[in-house]
């Protein structure tokens, strides 16, 4: 379903990826771990097309994301991305922020969106919060419809990015719920996580980064078990 291929990516001077090869099975859930600025959210943010790559390539579902005859907007579509913190529009209900995006990006028919709208909210727990404003919902409520308003689009593949980081620690279980609710359901996942239990249970497989090189990936059993890069051993250390 992602086919990474030796992703060299820099700003400036500063190469932040060095050659990351990754490949995500259909249905498959993949965590990525590591320090801060070790290329996590940069590699993201290169799958969904956000970001330029200096070489290698990017493959989903056969779509080369970086060729230049690719449509990029068509390719974002099956690639939901949810970050630390979406800003919803405050002056919109939570559906009608969900309705947006099929609205204007699908051109769909406003009922159409609406009943696609509630369906997603529904599934993250919100169908109570429909009519309500964005302000009126906690940071783990506010996250889940930021996952609702990505599903809304139908996507292939969904990256997150430390989704729980900025939410109250009471907060997180629910997100973390609703993340392991669409792994069970068989989506195609890649999750950039400080959440280890998370990584350990729900991942298929966890990729730790180290200074923009992929230093290990293995299932959860061998990397929080028997990790086998020194980096690794230093960086669950470091977590526990
Ligand atoms: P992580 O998500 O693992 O913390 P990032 O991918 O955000 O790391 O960043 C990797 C490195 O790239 C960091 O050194 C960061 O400062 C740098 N970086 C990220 N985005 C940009 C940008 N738009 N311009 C310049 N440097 C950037
Ligand atoms: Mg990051």
């Amino acid at each position: 379903m992602i086919e990474i291929k030796d992703v060299h990516k820099s700003f400036g001077p500063l190469e932040v990826l060095k050659g990351i090869n990754l490949t995500v099975a259909s249905g498959e859930v993949v965590t990525i771990i590591g320090g801060s600025g070790s290329g996590k959210s940069t590699l993201l943010t290169c799958i969904n097309g956000l970001e330029p790559i200096n070489s290698g390539s990017i493959r989903i579902d056969g779509v080369e994301v970086h060729a230049k005859g690719t449509d990029i907007n068509k390719l974002r579509q099956k690639v939901g991305i949810v970050f630390q913190q979406w800003n919803a529009f405050p002056h919109l209900t939570v559906l009608e922020n969900v309705m947006l995006a099929p609205r204007k990006v699908l051109g769909m028919a406003r009922q159409q969106a609406e009943e696609i709208a509630v369906k997603q909210l529904t599934h993250v727990g919100l169908s109570d919060k429909l009519g309500v404003y964005p302000s009126r919902l906690s940071g783990g409520q506010q996250q889940r419809m930021a996952i609702a308003r990505a599903l809304a689009m139908s996507p292939a593949v969904m990256l997150f990015d430390e989704v729980t980081s900025a939410l109250d620690p009471q907060l997180v279980g629910e997100v973390l719920d609703t993340l392991k609710m669409l792994a069970d359901e068989g989506m195609t996942m890649i999750c950039v996580t400080h959440e280890m239990t998370f990584a350990r249970d729900v991942s298929d497989r966890v990729a730790f980064f180290h200074q923009g090189v992929m230093a290990e990936i293995g299932t959860p059993d061998q990397i929080f078990g028997a990790p086998h890069h020194p980096e690794t051993q230093r960086f669950l250390s470091s977590t526990r």
